[in-house]
């Protein structure tokens, strides 16, 4: 009698020491790696947190019986989406206040909404709510800025996402920092609290933006990054407003005022980057400076548009943004990609500018890199962390499929992500979230909101 399970060459029973927890297989899988070729039909292997394999799918060996199988048939497999700019908790704020010029949108809504509503339960629920939209849309890293950022923190903990947790930094009285002199003081202490809590979640700072923070308060914001060696964020050039005011303030363009204090180097994330001449672009591609484009939000609030195409060949790292709810209104990435190609088309009049392919770059691996964590994240290697979403192909609008680059930047949407893994942990599967309690945290929102006033 032959036993079990012996007979060929891969087809050995399964030793769970080696085994992998789960195999992902069939489909499409785009490793994202720059110059590899979408395999198919694929296989892809996780042991706890990292990605231990990546076949086509003949090649992999006959699993043990406790291995999770998910079925990636007519799908596509690809790395998570790396959202480098969103402000999660302003979910309390979607579709509040639309349609208003800049300032009054700013300073007669949004400032006096958070003054008025935000408090750490308020934050909490906002941000969860805004985990559950990301996780469902496939995004599996996100870089957030706020107040109350214990708690944006703990709702990140709790849903299992990658992020950066930023507090941030203004030198006006904010929501949890009533007196700006203590603002850098609360921020070291932020990251003191949570640096080493979570390998999932990094601690930072985050600068509102050169027109809202002192030469003092940017200095000090840089200085503590450095100390803990973080990436520092700000709200950069974002409008023409925000340039003539900088001038105004400093006789310099904010790019140059910014390279006087110092703060230009290959750790500073500048997020918008809209109102850039050829001088400011060149000197931040020396400087080795991060940039987040956010093109829905600076399409809704008509602050312009970048000029991705030109930082890109200046070598510049872009990766996307969403940005805060109030300015967008959604989480959805794969939108947001959507609207990245075709407003760089508009703004240089050329339709072969911001391919689908870069598109896809800017929200994977370049995404990775501009967060400082490409060598864990952003790509499907064997050895980087499993954050991976597997996209369900079955449908009309998904149907036929050429070009898998072009089909995710131009017809997919957030809701066709059927799986989402987060450092090896499944957190949706066929589209059911399986760690927050979704209702729960809709009927908060829900709740809260009817104390907002628009
Ligand atoms: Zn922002």
């Amino acid at each position: 009698m032959k036993k079990q399970g012996s007979t060929a060459e891969g087809n050995r029973p399964g030793n769970p020491l080696t085994d992998p927890d789960i195999i992902i297989e069939g489909g499409t899988l785009l490793t994202m790696v720059e110059g590899q070729a979408p395999l198919k039909p694929a296989s892809l292997s996780i042991k706890g947190d990292r990605i231990v394999g990546i076949h086509t799918l003949p090649e992999r060996p006959r699993p043990s019986p406790g291995v999770e199988i998910i079925d990636a048939r007519k799908g596509i497999i690809m790395p998570g989406l790396v959202n480098t700019h969103c402000h999660t908790a302003m979910t309390l704020f979607r579709g509040l206040a639309d349609d208003l010029p800049l300032k009054e949108w700013l300073f007669e809504k949004i400032f006096p909404a958070e003054a008025k509503h935000l408090s750490p339960e308020t934050v909490y629920w906002g941000a969860l709510l805004g985990c559950l939209e990301m996780i469902a849309s496939g995004t599996t890293t996100v870089s957030d800025g706020y107040f109350f950022q214990d708690e944006t923190l703990r709702a990140f903990h709790e849903s299992g996402l990658r992020a950066i947790v930023a507090q941030g930094v203004i030198d006006f009285p904010a929501p949890g920092v009533p007196d700006p002199r203590l603002n850098l003081k609360v921020g070291r202490q932020f990251i003191e609290t949570w640096l080493g809590f979570s390998n999932l979640l990094t601690p930072g700072l985050f600068c509102h933006s050169p027109a809202t923070c002192s030469d003092k308060t940017l200095r000090g914001a840089m200085e503590i990054s450095r100390d803990f060696s973080l990436p520092l964020q700000i709200h950069l050039s974002e409008t023409a407003g925000e340039v003539k005011e900088v001038l105004q303030k400093t006789g310099e363009r904010p790019v140059l005022y910014l390279e006087r204090l110092g703060l230009l180097n290959e750790g500073l994330i500048a997020v918008h980057a809209v109102h850039l001449d050829d001088e400011e672009i060149a000197l931040l591609a020396r400087r080795d400076v991060k940039i987040v484009h956010a093109p829905e939000s600076n399409m809704k609030l008509a602050s312009g548009a970048a000029r991705v195409s030109e930082m890109l060949k200046m070598g510049l790292t872009v990766g996307i943004g969403t940005d805060g709810c109030a300015s967008n209104n959604n989480l959805d990435l794969f939108q947001e990609m959507d609207s990245a190609a075709k407003l760089g088309k508009v703004f240089t009049l050329n339709p072969v500018d911001m391919n689908a392919k870069t598109v896809l770059k800017m929200a994977t691996s370049w995404g990775a890199r501009v967060l400082g964590l490409e060598t864990e994240i952003g790509t499907l290697e064997v050895g980087k962390k499993a954050d991976i979403i597997i996209l369900d192909l079955d449908r009309p609008h998904l149907i036929p499929l050429y070009n898998p680059y072009s089909l995710l930047v131009y017809s997919a949407n957030g809701a066709d992500v059927k799986d989402v893994i987060i450092n090896g942990r499944i957190l949706m599967k066929d589209r059911r979230i399986k760690i927050l309690d979704q209702k729960e945290i809709m009927e908060k929102v829900r709740h809260i909101s009817r104390g907002i006033d628009a």
